[in-house]
């Protein structure tokens, strides 16, 4: 069987000896030693200008929404995972969707000004794929409107954007590390923020507000990551550069041998140094997506619709029509890109998309 992804697994005995840390120390959570130096080593090899790792993607969304996001109204994209809607509405905020771009598949910066009234309180943005939003725009609009930015970069390890991470933009950027993301802790993520009195207050709010053991510096949450999902984020870190290199093969593979007659493929950002940490195909129409992928079924492989439906149309929300990002959502296939997948593998999946085509 062919998944869209396969959990990067590193060889057992690596954990082993890492986790024993913990055994030895008997330390199991509360900013372990194994935390600390996930934390120092992604910092460093990310060079971003500050790092809370979390207990998985999705809660960082919402501490940023507690802290930026005042029970306001959240400019946000229909096209992203539905966890970032649901920390919108989860923090009893309100989203207002702008549509996308179509090639870009990220919020149309063009479309934002538009969207803002007086409750507007902040802009939530996805990198979607990794693939930048136009930050530049975003930024000018946002110091137009004196709006916060918050970005769900949960895609984006190991993104830069002219020459400087992806996390290092926005008020605060958010990632996920969960075992399907292209670098993991089994469940985790992560916070990045470039001002220290706002990285403050992220940093007490993840660890229930404590300011020592006895004191309190206001409301926080349990937002922590246990040692043992630590020394997984340890295991897996060795192995970062081979595990971008080898998911590049599979994408030049890819590139070079779908027909993309009747399909295109992401357009990435310029100034991008990308992540391959997907590979969606936008087919003509939601027809042809389910023939192919009735016949990739067949053959036990098994892409994914990210993002599939659009959010704007989930029944908790139902938000204004958007037309391209609906569209986008009906016809997009995310096909099966991870480390080990073979180059027969490859050309079984190529071999049914061009002929189905
Ligand atoms: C995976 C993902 C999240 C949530 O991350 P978790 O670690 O699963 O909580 C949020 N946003 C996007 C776009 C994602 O793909």
């Amino acid at each position: 069987m062919i998944n869209v992804t396969q959990t990067f697994l590193p060889p057992q005995e690596e954990y082993n000896k890492i986790v024993k840390r913990a055994w030895d120390k008997i330390w199991l959570t509360n900013r372990g030693e194994l935390t600390l130096e996930l934390e120092s080593k992604l910092k460093k090899y990310l060079n971003t200008n500050s790092i809370i790792i979390t207990n998985n993607g999705t809660i960082p969304l919402q501490i940023a929404l507690k802290l930026l996001g005042k029970n306001g109204e959240i400019i946000t994209t229909p096209f992203s995972y539905v966890a970032t809607s649901a920390a919108i509405v989860w923090e009893n905020c309100t989203p207002v969707f702008v549509d996308i771009h179509s090639e870009y598949l990220t919020i149309d910066e063009t479309k934002i000004e538009a969207a803002i009234t007086l409750k507007t309180t902040a802009i939530l943005a996805t990198h979607v794929f990794g693939n930048p939003c136009n930050i530049e725009a975003i930024e000018n609009i946002a110091k137009k409107h004196n709006l916060k930015v918050i970005y769900d970069a949960a895609h984006s390890f190991g993104v830069n954007y002219n020459e400087k991470s992806l996390f290092n933009f926005g008020d605060v950027s958010t990632c996920s590390f969960h075992a399907t993301k292209l670098f993991h802790t089994g469940e985790g993520g992560a916070m990045f923020c470039n001002d220290e009195e706002l990285n403050e207050k992220l940093f007490y709010s993840h660890n229930f507000g404590h300011n020592g053991p006895l004191d309190f510096h206001g409301l926080g949450i349990n937002a922590k990551i246990s040692e043992l999902q630590a020394a997984m984020g340890l295991t897996v870190f060795p192995h970062i550069n081979h595990i971008i290199t080898e998911r590049k093969t599979v994408v030049d593979y890819y590139n070079a041998n779908l027909s993309f007659k009747n399909f295109n493929g992401l357009k990435i950002r310029a100034n991008t140094t990308w992540n391959y940490s997907y590979f969606p195909v936008v087919f003509e129409s939601e027809q042809v997506l389910l023939k192919i992928q009735k016949a990739l079924n067949e053959k036990k492989i098994f892409p994914r619709r990210y993002f599939y439906p659009s959010l704007n149309t989930i029944n908790y929300i139902n938000g204004e029509k958007m037309s391209i990002s609906e569209s986008i959502a009906s016809r997009i296939l995310c096909l099966p890109l991870y480390v080990g997948l073979t180059t027969s593998e490859l050309e079984q999946i190529v071999s049914i998309i061009n002929n189905n085509i």
